[in-house]
Order: structure tokens, then sequence, then C-alpha cells
């Protein structure tokens, strides 16, 4: 069967004064169309090498050690540079976290909107693009330059140019990091109703389980570069079954019943140089035994779950 999009033992290494950090150490992931997935992780755990690479745009720092990335069945990695523009022109769109990056400072936002359309409206279909991410007035927002909008406003108009193109999957890393809480929301509405409309498949990267388990359909969680579980967003939230989700969950600050507190995760992420032997979670794990550290866990899929731990058999359907 062929998936929309497929991650198979991802190994990606950047070169970074004169050392190398691994920042995925196998990473693997299915997803299928229709799909709103939300990626959580630590800091450096590696959420924005694996987005960057679903398109083939890691930086030239970045070496693909191993594995594949295939968008419905095409190995991204592959790809020869034409169609590999295709790839991110037609099947992919892509929101990052300062929207003004992703704007042209020179060019009026309604001619960046008119240029993503990429032939497929004119000048005209530009305002019900702008219309669509809920700006208030499509027109003045057309005229003007990306530095006349508010970081809000520019993230609609960076969300209306990803999504203009029609993509299969739109990855969208921290879209709402840089903005006001207030906002953050409308933006993530704006994001989640757009694709629910044309069925585009969400992958959005974040570091905040709660509001990823509020609106997507699935959650998957990383963790020294690999994905350690993954699994429908309520039931992950509710029954975490990787020792680092159940310490996530512990570490959110959510309806906290009587007499429970807050439980920081103690100890750091791990910065990778080479493979780990063992668990990379094991320095931290509560849970950790002998062959933690020694032996690399195998995944474990019970009742869609997949998780990443040498306890899995015992954790997945027996409860925490
Ligand atoms: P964050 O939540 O901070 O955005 P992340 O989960 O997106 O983190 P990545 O940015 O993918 O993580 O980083 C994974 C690892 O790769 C980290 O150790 C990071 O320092 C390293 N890394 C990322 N980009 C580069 C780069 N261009 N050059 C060198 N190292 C990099
Ligand atoms: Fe903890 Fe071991 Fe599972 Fe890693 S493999 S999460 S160290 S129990
Ligand atoms: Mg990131």
């Amino acid at each position: 069967m062929t998936h929309l999009l497929q991650i198979d033992d991802l190994v990606v290494d950047y070169a970074s004064g004169g050392r190398t950090v691994r920042a995925l150490d196998g990473a693997a992931l299915t997803v299928e169309a229709g799909e709103t997935v939300g990626i959580v992780g630590e800091s450096g755990s590696g959420k924005s090498t694996l987005g960057s690479a679903i398109g083939g745009l890691l930086p030239g720092a970045a070496k693909v050690v191993n594995g594949a990335v295939r968008v419905d069945g095409d190995d991204v990695n592959a790809l020869g540079p034409k169609r590999l523009r295709a790839l991110r022109r037609e099947r992919l769109g892509y929101v990052f976290q300062e929207p003004i990056g992703s704007l042209d400072p020179t060019m009026r936002v309604g001619k960046q909107v008119e240029l993503a359309l990429r032939g497929r409206g004119t000048k005209a279909d530009v305002l019900p693009h702008l219309d669509r991410v809920r700006l208030k007035d499509p027109e003045r927002v057309a005229r003007s330059y990306p530095h006349q909008l508010s970081g809000g406003m520019a993230q609609r108009v960076a969300i209306a140019m990803a999504m203009a193109g029609g993509p299969e999957i739109l990855i969208a890393d921290e879209p709402t990091a840089a903005l006001d809480s207030q906002i953050r929301e409308e933006v993530l509405g704006v994001i989640f109703s757009l694709a629910a409309e044309s069925g585009t498949t969400i992958l959005w990267l974040s570091h905040d389980l709660p509001a990823v388990a509020k609106r997507c359909s699935r959650v998957v969680v990383m963790y020294g570069g690999r994905v350690v579980e993954s699994g429908s967003a309520s039931e992950v939230l509710a029954a975490p079954r990787h020792p680092y989700t159940a310490a996530l969950v512990r570490a959110v600050p959510g309806e906290l019943a009587e007499g429970e507190r807050l439980v920081p995760i103690p100890g750091q992420p791990p910065v990778l140089d080479g493979p780990s032997r063992g668990c990379a979670f094991a320095p931290r794990c509560p849970d950790a035994h002998e062959a933690c550290s020694a032996d690399r866990p195998p995944l474990v899929s019970v009742a869609e779950r997949d998780v990443l731990c040498h306890l899995a058999e015992e954790t997945v359907g027996a409860g925490r």
C-alpha cells in the first residue's frame, strides 16, 4: 500500500563547527491522506529537520546518512531538482514560525499571492484567497508591503500562499510561536478550517502537547531524533505509553486534580554526535533498566499505538 507520506529509518547529520550533530537518528513515520498530525518534542528533538526533509529543504550543512522519505511513493531524496521543485509547488505547503521570513519584503502582498497561485488563478483570485484566511480588508492587505502588516496578518498571508497551490500536505513548523497568545488561536483556526475544507493533511510541529492534542487526530512524540510514540491524540494524552510521553503529560500545566502538581522532566535532552547506543531517553527515564543503555529499543505496535521502548509490550494495552 502506498502511503501519502512514509518516512523510514531516517538519519540526518549536520556538520557544525568541525563536529557532527545527529539531528535524526532513525526517525520513522507514516501518514495517510486527511490526517491531522501534531508532532511534539522538546527543542532539538528533530522536528524541524524532519519537516524540512519531507520537501527536500534541508540546509547545505545537513546530510541524509540513511533512510528514505516518500511522498505518494516518490523517494524525495532521489528526485532531481526539477521534480523536487514540482513536488514542493504542487503537493506540499510550508508555514514557518516567522511569517515575515516567508514573504518578499520588496513586493506587494497581492503580487506574492498571485505568484503563489502558479497559474491556478489570476489577479482576480487573489482577494478571495486573502478573504479565506479571514483578513479583514483584503484589498488594503493586497496593496501593502509585508512590513506594513502585523505578525498575525503576515502569518495569514503566508498561510494563504502555502494553501494557494492546493497542497496535499501542509507542514506548519511552530506557526504561532512568534504571535501573541490571543492571535494564536485565530491563526490555528484558519489553518485547520482551510485544511479541513480542502482535505489537506496537516503536519503541525509544536512544543505544545495539549494544544496539539486538542486540534489533531494523531499525536507523534519525538525524542533524540526518533519518533518514540504515535497514536490517537486523545488516547496518547489520556494514557501515554512511552515513559517520555508520560513525563511530558505530567509536565503540562493543565487541569490538575487537587494535590497533584507539575512534575518537570529532570535532566537535559541529548545532543547526539552519532548513533545513540540504547535508548536516548535512558539517562532521564524513571523506568530505565540495564538493557536500555545497551540495546536500541524496538518499535512495538499494538492497538493503533506505536511505542519505541523496551517496556512497550508491558505498557501497551496494560495501562501505566
Ligand atoms: P526546536 O523546537 O528548537 O525548533 P527541533 O525539534 O525543531 O527544535 P531541530 O531544529 O530539527 O529540532 O534540531 C535537531 C538537532 O539538530 C539539534 O541538536 C540542533 O541543534 C541541530 N541542528 C538543527 N539545524 C542545524 C544546523 N543548520 N546546523 C547544525 N545543527 C543543526
Ligand atoms: Fe525508558 Fe528503557 Fe523505555 Fe527507554 S527503552 S523509555 S530507558 S524503559
Ligand atoms: Mg524546530
